[in-house]
């Protein structure tokens, strides 16, 4: 896991609250506007957005919001290779997302744990 300590300045971190880790179903919308601020409220964009949004697609961090954008926004913007270990396939073996069974185990015991990311945002 690379350094996160950009994360100490986020807007996240100050205002806390899982907005950017909804339930599934549940909008990301709120958490959206904070990251990317608002000019119809006077309220800035995040200062370390451009750090969130890189650090997301370089750890292919496939849960939550991060940079102001939803996780499969941030998909969209990565080539196709596997949801969870990030390799290019060739043929995909479960549908369109993942390179093999066993990365698609790995992802779904992942997502019934803490990312990093959201430890730390609980934490402060
Ligand atoms: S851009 Fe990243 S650090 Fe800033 S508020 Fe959004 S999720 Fe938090
Ligand atoms: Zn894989």
């Amino acid at each position: 896991m690379s350094d996160m300590s950009w994360l100490d300045d986020g807007l996240c971190q100050q205002i806390g609250g899982e907005h950017w880790f909804p339930e599934k179903g549940s909008s990301t919308k709120q958490a959206r506007a904070i990251c990317n601020g608002d000019p119809a409220r006077g309220t800035e964009p995040c200062p370390v957005k451009a750090q969130c949004l890189a650090w997301a697609l370089e750890n292919k961090e496939i849960y939550g919001v991060f940079g102001g954008m939803t996780a499969r926004a941030r998909r969209a913007l990565l080539p196709p290779t596997c949801y969870w270990c990030g390799e290019v396939y060739d043929q995909p073996t479960i549908g369109t997302r993942y390179c093999s069974q066993s990365c698609r185990e790995l992802a779904r015991n992942q997502q019934r744990e803490e990312s990093p990311a959201r430890a730390k945002r609980r934490a402060a």
